[in-house]
């Protein structure tokens, strides 16, 4: 509530300020970037105080933050963040992907963490015109983009325990290859039984900082048994949530019907509001029911997907989010045992998430044009 005071100010796109660097970087060569190591010259920095609100927005060359240790941000782990990309498209138009739903994620995030929230469009402008900026940077190939990370951190200097008195909001900005270089690859997971992400009354679907961390050592140990990612599962019944760090699909059949459904979990807390989920479940709803398809956000288990994949049924599954789209998965272990997800040895994708990269990835171009894309 502090926040929205009449008496600070609001975010103002028009009271933005440049500085452009006398320095301008050398980047690698697109094919041998890495995801999140380089960054652009510039980054969006914007502060706010209780007592002003938030101050004039700067663009300014990429720096260090000077922060004195006692800040808040170090202790108490006031931090939240989003991940979304910008888009060349073929006529050198600079396109952000559904940047409304970011900036809603953004000021939930925000606001569970007592910092101050953002009116969306003025923040939308800034991210464009920071993007705009940059766009010499930004790779044309398809599956290029550049990632954009807008964060937010508390920055008062105590270590009492209390909501922010001031705070940080800046984007940075990193030029990103294809997920897959050389095409899709499916991916292999492990059930994790022993830990959990998010749950009910949580944060875990909140975007903060401090739920990533310790999804590490989870994600080392499924690794160290040779599966690229874990698999978040949650309670007794033991309810399928996410992959790692993407929202989770799986397309199965009906046992006593044959009625083929394309099913993801509830928003009920224990999952993250995916951008690239809302999305599959829109282009499904629109595209897959006429074919026959049923779509569901419901709750369902990693029992039902074994008895579903031993019986035939498992079609197929997949992971999706920002950075890969979608991420087809040929297999889980759960128990010691391992759930085939339905694709032939010979296979790397699944139909559906074939169909779904590729919709989804024609908005993103500007190939289809759709409202979900913004020029800037
Ligand atoms: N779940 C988690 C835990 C994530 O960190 C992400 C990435 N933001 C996602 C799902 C996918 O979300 P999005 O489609 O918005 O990238």
């Amino acid at each position: 509530a502090a926040a929205s005071s009449s008496s600070r100010r609001p975010l103002d796109p028009s009271k933005l300020h440049i500085t452009k660097t006398k320095h301008p970087k050398t980047l690698s060569k697109p094919e041998d970037l890495v995801f999140g190591k380089e960054f652009t010259d510039h980054m969006l920095t914007i502060e706010w105080t209780e007592k002003d609100g938030w101050l004039d927005p700067q663009i300014v060359p990429y720096q260090n933050l000077s922060l004195d240790p006692a800040t808040c941000v170090f202790h108490y782990a006031f931090e939240c963040f989003e991940g979304m990309k910008a888009y060349k498209d073929k006529n050198g138009q600079i396109r952000l992907f559904r940047p409304d739903k970011n900036m809603a994620r953004m000021n939930k995030s925000s606001a569970r963490i007592a910092l101050p929230t953002f009116e969306p469009t003025a923040m939308i402008e800034l991210v464009a015109k920071f993007a705009q900026l940059e766009k010499n940077l930004i790779p044309d190939q398809r599956g290029y983009s550049l990632y954009l990370r807008p964060t937010m951190i508390g920055t008062q200097k105590t270590l009492g325990v209390g909501a922010p008195g001031s705070a940080l909001l800046y984007v940075i900005a990193s030029p990103v290859g294809p997920y897959y270089p050389t095409g899709f690859k499916a991916v292999s997971l492990e059930a994790t039984d022993y830990a959990v992400r998010a749950w009910p009354g949580g944060v875990g679907d909140k975007k903060l900082g401090a739920n990533y961390a310790p999804c590490i050592v989870p994600q080392l140990e499924a690794a160290g048994r040779g599966f690229q990612q874990n698999l978040w599962l949650f309670g007794e019944e033991q309810y399928v949530t996410e992959v790692g760090t993407m929202n989770m699909f799986a397309a199965i059949k009906d046992k006593a019907t044959g009625q083929k459904e394309l099913v993801t979990a509830p928003l009920d807390g224990t999952i993250l509001e995916g951008v690239t989920r809302d999305s599959v479940l829109a282009l499904a709803r629109e595209r897959l029911v006429p074919e026959g398809w049923k779509i569901s956000e419901r709750k369902y288990t990693i029992k039902e997907l074994a008895d579903a994949s031993k019986e035939g049924r498992l079609i197929e599954a997949f992971g999706a989010g920002t950075a890969a789209i979608v991420s087809p998965i040929r297999k889980i272990s759960w128990k010691g045992e391992m759930i085939d997800c339905g694709l032939k040895e010979t296979e790397e994708s699944g139909e559906i998430a074939l169909r779904m990269k590729n919709w989804i990835e024609g908005i993103q171009y500007g190939e289809e044009e759709h409202e979900w894309s913004y020029v800037t």
